[in-house]
């Protein structure tokens, strides 16, 4: 799936972000930047639903839009620029994650997998203890959440929040943010229903595909803009580049543009 998807990122067959993708393993997207929608990346095959025997078969998936719905939050509206962390949390990196962002004084805003949630309500307690914000990231990274029938999208991002919100009550969950970025206008909608502001990113370093530090670091770098939302991965698979890339470009980015809460 990673060979293909790449090959058509490469080739520029891809049309929408991807951001953290499959299921645990996030899939590649072009780094981008406000000016310049992001590129995207297929549907990897074992993504689609493969119907058995013994299940009746699912309704037909929605087709993704050719272009990201409207109503999508993609950067900070201000210069400073935002940090997000997607696929956790997750007890082997979110807690360093945290540490390196107490350690610089910053905030980020954390997109939580529900059945991470389930698993780990203590590391939620401490994302919102030292002031983090909360996005609900789906019950169990879907990639096709948004292309399915809008009863079980409502279902699924209800549930995702009532987990969040058992580990921490009255936690507010102000976005949402589709896994692999395959919006569709549907799940903008439902999202906005329940309160929640659909949140895109405009700068993607692919950390998922485990760059160096470096290379993360440098790409977060020559992509930043003012006003972006940069996202990294503190779950869905080995994070120590992501985490060894932080302290310098959450230096770099507090030098350059500042680091904000996303509003
Ligand atoms: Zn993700």
């Amino acid at each position: 799936m990673r060979s293909r998807a790449l090959l058509a990122c490469v080739t520029g067959l891809a049309l929408l972000a991807a951001g953290c993708g499959g299921g645990n393993s996030p899939e590649p997207t072009a780094v981008s930047t406000p000016s310049s929608p992001p590129a995207s990346a297929p549907l990897p095959p074992e993504a689609a639903p493969s119907p058995t025997k013994t299940k009746p078969p699912k309704p037909p998936l929605r087709a993704l839009p050719a272009k990201l719905p409207g109503g999508l939050v993609r950067t900070t509206g201000v210069e400073q620029v935002a940090l997000t962390f997607d696929d956790g949390p997750d007890p082997a990196w979110t807690p360093k994650v945290l540490d390196r962002l107490k350690a610089a004084k910053v905030t980020a805003t954390f997109c939580l997998v529900g059945t991470q949630v389930r698993k780990h309500p203590d590391l939620v307690r401490r994302i919102v203890r030292e002031g983090h914000q909360l996005c609900n990231h789906s019950w169990n990274h879907d990639l096709d959440l948004a292309r399915r029938p809008v009863a079980e999208i409502r279902a699924d991002l209800v549930r995702t929040n009532k987990e969040i919100r058992r580990a921490v009550p009255d936690a507010e969950v102000p976005f949402y943010r589709q896994p692999g970025g395959r919006w569709t206008a549907e799940v903008v909608r439902v999202a906005k229903q329940l309160d929640m502001r659909s949140l895109h990113w405009t700068v993607d370093p692919q950390d998922w595909a485990k760059p160096t530090a470096i290379t993360i670091r440098k790409r977060v770098k020559r992509a930043a803009r003012p006003g972006a939302v940069v996202l990294l991965h503190d779950g869905g698979g080995d994070r120590s580049a992501t985490l060894a890339a932080c302290p310098k470009l959450i230096a770099a980015l507090k030098r350059d543009h500042g680091i904000t809460k996303l509003r």
